[in-house]
């Protein structure tokens, strides 16, 4: 079996190295204000998506409505 070393990432917001253990209680991020950094991030991204309304509307009824 392999020895249980804890496992080993790196912070998405700074890079530092965090251990997967109770020592990082905001893994895997190396602290809380990394991790709202992150959060904000991923927040602003979503809004700056641009909402297309270019969607088709949606046909009323089945086909066998139409008028041939
Ligand atoms: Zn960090």
């Amino acid at each position: 079996m392999s020895p249980q070393a804890p496992r080993r990432l790196h912070c998405p917001t700074c890079g530092k190295p965090v251990e997967w253990s109770d020592a990082f209680p905001h893994r895997p991020f190396c602290s809380e204000r990394c991790r709202l950094i992150d959060l904000g991030q991923w927040a602003a991204e979503r809004y700056r998506i641009p909402g297309d309304g270019d969607e088709p509307p949606p046909r009323s009824g089945d086909p066998r409505d139409e008028e041939p």
